[in-house]
C-alpha cells in the first residue's frame, strides 16, 4: 500500500520545511481574518496570500468561490479550491481547513501581540495558529514535499480553504457545496478541525443536539397561602425528576461515543421571584440534550411532551417547550470508511499510535459534508487551545501532521 523508502524521502523533505512552515504561520497571523459579524474585515487579505501561494506552488485549477456578503469590504467572502495532480484522477484526497479566526478576546490576557506570532518552547503562539492554521500549513507543505521530490501522489490532492467556519459556515463550505460539484462521493475528505493531544481521535460521528427552554406556568400567591396559587417551581421540579426517565427510555449505547449514551440534562435556571414569601407563578429552566444518531429528535420530543402532559394534569400547570437549538446529527461516516483507514495507517506510521474512530457530543463542520452524502473525517493532533488567549500550535504537531497527510497522499 505504501513504499517505505519513498515515504522516508517525503518525510525527510517535510522535516526540511520546518522553518518555512513557522514562517508561513507568522505571515498568516499578520493577516487576521475575523468575520465582519465579529467586527473584522473577513478573509480577503489572507485569501489573497494563500491564492498566490497555491498558484506559485504547482497547484492547478486554483479557483476562488465568492460567497456574497455585503458586510465584508469586498462584498464577498472568499473560498478557495485547488488541485494538485496525482497518478490517478479516479478520486481526490481533500484536506479542508478554514481561514477565519475568532477575535483575540481580552487582550491583557495575552503575553504578546496575537497578530505577531512568537515562538516559545517549541510552540508558535498567536491567534489562529492552532485553529486552523496548524493543519492548513501542514497540508500545504505536505504537497510541497511531493513537488520538491519530483514525486507524484497516488491520486489527485484537493486543498479547500474556506471562510466563515467560526460563525456558521453559511458563507463558507455550505456555500461551496451548493455552488460546485468539485467533491465526489468516493473522494477522501479530511477536516483537521478537531482531535486530541495524542493524535489518536478520528471523529466520524456526532450526537444530535437539542437545547430547550422549558416554561412552567402556575399561579402566583402569598407564601402563607399556597392553596390560593399553583407553585410553578415545585411543578417544574417534579417535571425535572420525571424527565430523568428519558435515560431509561432512550437507553441505547454506542461505544463509538464517550459517554456512550444519550444525555438529557437540566442546566440553566432563570431566577423566579425575588423574595422568599411568594409562591412563584412562572418557572423557566433549560435542558441540554445530546442524542445518539440511532434516535430521531422528534421521537424524544414526543416523549418529553407526554411527560409534561402528565405533570400539567397532576399539578394544574401549563408547560411549554421552546427550541433554543435543534441540530439533528448528520449520518455518521462509517468506522471502516476509506478516509478513516487511510488516516489510521498514516497515524500509525508517523506517530506510532493506534488511532480510533469516535463520535463526539456536538456538531463539527464535517457534518455539512456528511449531510450531503460525503464521507468526511475530522482529525488533527492538537492541544485544543483554540479560541483561548496565547493560543499555540506545537511545531512538532504541525510537522508531524504534514507527514501524516504526505503518507495519505502516497497510499496507493
Ligand atoms: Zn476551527
Amino acid at each position: 500500500m505504501i513504499n517505505p523508502e519513498l515515504f522516508a524521502r517525503i518525510a525527510r523533505r517535510v522535516e526540511s520545511f520546518r522553518n518555512a512552515m513557522i514562517d508561513m504561520q507568522v505571515k498568516l497571523c499578520a493577516l487576521p481574518a475575523i468575520a465582519p459579524s465579529s467586527g473584522g474585515e473577513g478573509e480577503g487579505k489572507k485569501a489573497e496570500f494563500l491564492f498566490t501561494h497555491l498558484s506559485q506552488n504547482g497547484f492547478h485549477d486554483v479557483q476562488m468561490i465568492k460567497a456574497p456578503d455585503l458586510d465584508a469590504p469586498d462584498g464577498f467572502r472568499p473560498n478557495i479550491l485547488a488541485r494538485y495532480k496525482g497518478k490517478s484522477q479516479a478520486r481526490t484526497i481533500w484536506v479542508m481547513t478554514h481561514m477565519d479566526i475568532v477575535p483575540p478576546g481580552e487582550v491583557s490576557l495575552w503575553r504578546g501581540n496575537p497578530y505577531k506570532a512568537w515562538i516559545e518552547k517549541g510552540r508558535v503562539h498567536g491567534r489562529g495558529v492552532e485553529d486552523n492554521q496548524q493543519d492548513m500549513v501542514a497540508s500545504l507543505f505536505a504537497v510541497k514535499a511531493f513537488q520538491a521530490e519530483g514525486l507524484l501522489p497516488a491520486c489527485d490532492i484537493g486543498i479547500a480553504l474556506v471562510a466563515d467556519e467560526e460563525t456558521g459556515s453559511r458563507k463558507g463550505i455550505d456555500y461551496v457545496l451548493k455552488q460546485t460539484d468539485a467533491f465526489r462521493k468516493n473522494d477522501l475528505i479530511i477536516v483537521p478541525d478537531a482531535g486530541n493531544e495524542t493524535g489518536t481521535l478520528i471523529e466520524v460521528a456526532e450526537k444530535s443536539l437539542l437545547w430547550l427552554k422549558i416554561k412552567t406556568m402556575g399561579r402566583q400567591a402569598h407564601g402563607s397561602t399556597p392553596e390560593k396559587g399553583i407553585n410553578s417551581f415545585k411543578a417544574a421540579s417534579f417535571l425535572i425528576t420525571e424527565l430523568e426517565k428519558l435515560y431509561t427510555i432512550f437507553n441505547a449505547g454506542d461505544p463509538l461515543f464517550d459517554p456512550p449514551i444519550s444525555t438529557f440534562e437540566p442546566t440553566k435556571k432563570e431566577a423566579n421571584v425575588p423574595n422568599i414569601n411568594t409562591i412563584p407563578g412562572e418557572d423557566i429552566f433549560y435542558m441540554d440534550n445530546r442524542i445518539l444518531p440511532c434516535y430521531r429528535v422528534p421521537e424524544v420530543q414526543k416523549k418529553m411532551r407526554e411527560i409534561a402532559d402528565a405533570i400539567e394534569k397532576s399539578h394544574g400547570v401549563k408547560i411549554t417547550f421552546e427550541e433554543e437549538q435543534n441540530a439533528p446529527a448528520a449520518p455518521p461516516t462509517p468506522a471502516e470508511a476509506a478516509v478513516v483507514l487511510a488516516l489510521k495507517h498514516a497515524i500509525l506510521d508517523v506517530y506510532g499510535k493506534e488511532a480510533r474512530p469516535a463520535g463526539i457530543g456536538g456538531g463539527t463542520v464535517a457534518a455539512l459534508f456528511r449531510r450531503n452524502g460525503f464521507e468526511a473525517a475530522c482529525w488533527s493532533k492538537l492541544d485544543e487551545t483554540a479560541h483561548q488567549p496565547n493560543e499555540y500550535c506545537i511545531i512538532d504537531n504541525m510537522v508531524g501532521d504534514a507527514k501524516v497527510y504526505a503518507h495519505v497522499f502516497l497510499q496507493e
